[in-house]
Order: structure tokens, then C-alpha cells, then sequence
């Protein structure tokens, strides 16, 4: 059976005119897991890549997109506030021709607010140029639901995409954000791609936060979230309902 983790990313930035305080949590990311019957929980690096070559990525991915609705859905009767739910899309997934009308029939049947889905997508995905990956994109923006770059900096990297594309937010890779306070090239990468967002008007994440050392990087480079096992390690989502209420308390 297939479930999946919750994992927070926090609000670093204190902007204003967001009234948005440092520390609060701003959204959350879907982590898929397969409960194996022998090999216990398995995560999505043992599974994800063969799931792609056989086909079977996409009826798990609309799976993955349904339960997060639901999932936001719940958690909303539970009185937790709203908050973004961000979705993991794969290549084959995101190729569909019908990949955009499936994502707006899930939002319409769920009653879930666009703007609260994300669907987080690569950079090789975006940067084939297809008329269909183009004609999706602009359908995905019509539709309302946020976009964002996993992973930035670490694809063949062709900036030009930046210009045409709706993309809200860029997730900067863990690999620059370790140990960026101790390795020079990491934190002026970091700046770098902090530099670029903002003079896009688009939002930047660091990822894989462990250090109190690199948050502080991060938030002094002016990335606007972070996520990481500093916050949090991914949760079930009862685990989360509680962890959601620690935090309010600890306010
Ligand atoms: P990702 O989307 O870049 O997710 C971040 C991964 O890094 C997650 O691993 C997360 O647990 C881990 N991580 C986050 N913060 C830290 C940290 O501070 N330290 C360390 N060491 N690791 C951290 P996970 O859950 O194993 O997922 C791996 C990748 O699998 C994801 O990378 C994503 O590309 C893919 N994936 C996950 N769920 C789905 C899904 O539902 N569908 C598809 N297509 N891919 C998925
Ligand atoms: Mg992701
Ligand atoms: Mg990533």
C-alpha cells in the first residue's frame, strides 16, 4: 500500500506586507512512502524510478494528488489554518496530453482552492520546449495552481524558461544549501539564485535545512522558506496534526 510523509516548510522572511511572522509554517509537501508487506516502508528513491519506466507513475501520481486534496480537506476540519499542499510531479506524470484537465476535474470534485495546490515539477521537465509541455504550463496557470522547480540549480540548467514560464517558486537543492555557512561556493550559488528570484518576482525555498548554521544562511541570503529536518523529519499526517499543535503552543 502506498501513503505518504508530511513535511513542513517554514516562512523565513519577514515580510511585512505579507503580515507573514519568521517561523510559521506557510505549507507543507507530500513525501510518498510504499508500506512494503516484508521490506517494511520504503522511500521514493527505491521505487519512484521504476514506477516511471512501467507506466505506473501516473495512476500513483493522481493517486498522490487526490490524497493530498482530501488530506487538506481533513485537516481543515481538524482546525488546523490553511496552508499550501504541495504535490512531487513526475515526467511521464506531467507529460500527459490530459495532465491539466485532470488536475482541474480533481480541484473542482475536491473543492479544493487552486491557489493552494502546488505541483512541484523539474527543470528537464519544463525545458523540452514541447507545444505540449507549453500548452500545459499556461493551462496549469489558467487553472490557478501554484508551480514550482524542485531541485534548482542541479538540471541542465537553460535560465531562458525563467522569462516565459509561470513558475511561482524555486526549491534550491540541498546539495548547495549543506554546510553552505562553512563552503563559500554553496552560499554565493545561494545568493545567486536568491538575486535572480527576486528580480523575477518569484519566491525561493532552500531545502534540506539540518543546521541551525544554514538556516541562518538561508534567511540572511533572503531565501523566503526553508524546509528540512531542522523544522521537521516527514510525518504521518495524524503526527503532523500534533506536531502543528506543539508548534502553536511553543508561540
Ligand atoms: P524532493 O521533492 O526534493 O524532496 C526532498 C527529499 O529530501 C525528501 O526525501 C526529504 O525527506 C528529504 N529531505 C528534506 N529535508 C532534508 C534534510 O534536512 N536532510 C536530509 N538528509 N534530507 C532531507 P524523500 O521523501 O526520500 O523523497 C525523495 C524524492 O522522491 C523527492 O525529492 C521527490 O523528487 C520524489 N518524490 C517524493 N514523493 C513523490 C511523489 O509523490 N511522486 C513523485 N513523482 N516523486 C516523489
Ligand atoms: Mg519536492
Ligand atoms: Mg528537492
Amino acid at each position: 500500500t502506498m501513503t505518504y510523509c508530511i513535511m513542513a516548510a517554514l516562512h523565513e522572511s519577514d515580510k511585512v506586507e505579507l503580515s507573514l511572522k519568521s517561523g510559521e509554517v506557510s505549507g507543507v509537501e507530500a513525501l510518498i512512502r510504499w508500506r512494503h508487506p516484508e521490506r517494511g516502508v520504503l522511500t521514493p528513491g527505491s521505487f519512484i524510478g521504476l514506477a516511471e519506466e512501467c507506466g505506473l507513475i501516473v495512476p500513483i501520481g493522481d493517486w498522490v494528488l487526490a490524497s493530498a486534496c482530501e488530506q487538506a480537506k481533513a485537516w481543515r476540519r481538524q482546525g488546523l489554518p490553511p496552508m499550501r499542499i504541495a504535490v512531487n510531479i513526475s515526467a511521464p506524470h506531467f507529460g500527459r496530453a490530459d495532465f491539466a484537465r485532470r488536475v482541474e476535474a480533481l480541484l473542482a470534485s475536491s473543492g479544493m482552492e487552486p491557489s493552494m495546490l502546488e505541483l512541484e515539477l523539474t527543470e528537464s521537465m519544463v525545458m523540452s520546449r514541447s507545444r505540449q509541455v507549453l500548452e500545459t504550463l499556461e493551462a496549469l496557470r489558467d487553472i490557478g495552481v501554484r508551480l514550482s522547480l524542485d531541485d534548482f540549480g542541479t538540471g541542465f540548467s537553460s535560465l531562458g524558461y525563467l522569462r516565459s514560464f509561470p513558475i511561482q517558486r524555486l526549491k534550491i537543492d540541498q546539495s548547495f544549501v549543506r554546510e553552505a555557512h562553512l563552503n563559500p561556493v554553496n552560499a554565493s550559488i545561494i545568493r545567486a539564485i536568491v538575486a535572480l528570484a527576486r528580480s523575477l518576482s518569484i519566491e525561493v525555498v532552500a531545502e534540506g535545512v539540518e543546521m541551525e548554521a544554514e538556516l541562518a544562511l538561508v534567511r540572511d541570503s533572503g531565501c523566503d522558506e526553508s524546509q528540512g529536518y531542522l523544522h521537521a523529519k516527514p510525518m504521518c499526517s495524524d503526527a503532523f496534526v500534533a506536531w502543528m499543535e506543539a508548534e502553536k503552543s511553543r508561540e
